[in-house]
């Protein structure tokens, strides 16, 4: 590879393809201080490294996961639709809490994300933020998870919500926050925690709309999830007051960037507010985890007409076999409801734009070795024979055959006088 002694490297390809615009055949780009500066295609400007047969892609975001699973074999069974997998999923918590494997299965989670070509991601932290990974993994955007229904939950993460995001800073993290659901968070607790949120400038992160259930929930308290949350202990004396996925749209578009995920049985009042939102609000979807856990696709078209911008996440372990988003965008495309191209580009740029990331992940690629020749590189990017190449987080491989390599090195000085420009 060439690296020159300013810190610039140029990368020749097969395929480039860009956030924006057709793909490139023959493309190449060129990297200085870990930022992208230039594509083209053609004869690159100068030497090149040439990657040879490839397809370079933007760094791929999932926008929602919980790497505390990352250390699973295989899923936990989706019997009982969303309301009896959380029973397995807090049973299982409550066994290992005294083996604390936390940690260790969230660097496990790094690193598959990092060999599947993941460069950002949206993370979701209960009461352990994750420590800060060994080596140069992928970037984090870490959404401080809150669960409540007792009537002292708002006041208590007053004081625990400041202290916890200081330590996802201290770690090289950007942080966020996460009330839970609306049929685990009150009223009083969620909005406490959207206004530090807000204050802080912040982006927030909810699931809404997962379960059929969760609406008739919010209505009569009845249903499976009030058995649910009785069989665990977690049902109030005083019952709490809920709010509905609609309600929480609002209060999350208060905030400078707010994610609403899953979205899967939204009513038309939520879908509209979205609409009304969607220069601050994304929908994340999770294919392959509504698949298990509500027995469909996501509906893509209905989110698609309220204008919305849709990215996509894998969710955890505990519900799918893998963290590869190139899996859940080939769910999407095998289920007819979108192209490989819109794909793509929900698990590139919409993703970083639901995580406020934007402009450091443009920065960020994947580069990916097609089994046989090809001439439409999208496709061939979800082909499941593919394999992930390399791995780049601006400039530096953290996977492939580049790993552990930079190649943009170059002083501080020097990094800041350039003009940078995404993939
Ligand atoms: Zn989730």
């Amino acid at each position: 590879m060439t690296v020159d002694a300013v810190g610039t490297s140029t990368l020749r390809a097969r395929h480039v393809v860009p956030l924006a615009g057709p793909p490139i055949e023959n493309g190449w780009l060129r990297i200085e201080c870990g930022r992208i500066v230039a594509v083209g295609g053609g004869t690159a400007p100068g030497p090149a490294f040439d990657l040879g047969d490839v397809i370079v892609l933007p760094g791929l975001v999932n926008a929602h996961t919980h790497l505390e699973f990352s250390s699973l074999d295989v899923p936990l069974p989706g019997e009982g639709g969303l309301p009896g997998w959380i029973g397995r999923v807090v049973a299982m918590r409550r066994a290992r809490i005294a083996a604390d494997p936390v940690p260790a299965a969230i660097h496990a989670g790094l690193e598959e994300s990092a060999r599947a070509g993941v460069t950002t991601i949206g993370e979701i932290a209960t009461a352990c933020p994750p420590a800060g990974p060994a080596r140069p993994g992928p970037r984090l955007r870490v959404f401080l998870e809150a669960l409540g229904l007792s009537a002292g939950a708002g006041a208590a993460a007053c004081a625990t919500v400041p202290r916890d995001l200081a330590i996802i800073a201290g770690r090289g993290a950007a942080a966020g926050v996460s009330p839970h659901a609306p049929y685990s968070v009150a009223s009083p607790l969620g909005r406490r925690v959207l206004e530090i949120a807000r204050r802080r400038r912040l982006p927030a992160a909810m699931h809404l709309g997962e379960s059929a259930a969760e609406a008739e929930f919010v209505a009569t308290a009845r249903g499976p999830f009030r058995e649910l949350l009785e069989s665990l202990g977690a049902w109030p004396a005083i019952p709490p007051r809920l709010l509905t996925a609609a309600d929480w749209i609002s209060l999350l578009a208060k905030g400078p960037r707010g994610v609403v995920v899953h979205g899967t049985f939204l009513d038309d009042d939520a879908l509209v507010r979205l609409g009304r939102h969607r220069g601050r609000l994304a929908v994340v979807v999770c294919p392959r985890t509504a698949r298990l856990l509500a027995g469909t696709l996501p509906p893509l078209a209905r989110l698609r007409s309220a204008g919305v911008r849709v990215a996509i996440g894998t969710d955890s372990r505990a519900s799918t076999p893998d963290l590869s988003v190139l899996a859940e965008c080939r769910a999407l495309c095998d289920g007819g409801l979108t192209s490989p191209a819109e794909a793509l580009r929900m698990a590139t740029v919409h993703g970083a734009w639901a995580l406020a990331m934007e402009r450091q992940a443009g920065a960020d690629l994947v580069v990916l070795q097609p089994s046989r020749p090809t001439r439409d590189p999208h496709e061939a990017a979800l082909d499941p024979t593919t394999r992930v190449a390399a791995t780049l987080r601006a400039g530096t491989a953290i996977h492939g055959g580049l790993a552990g390599q930079r190649l943009s090195a170059c002083s501080a000085a020097r990094g800041g006088s350039s003009r940078s420009r995404s993939l």
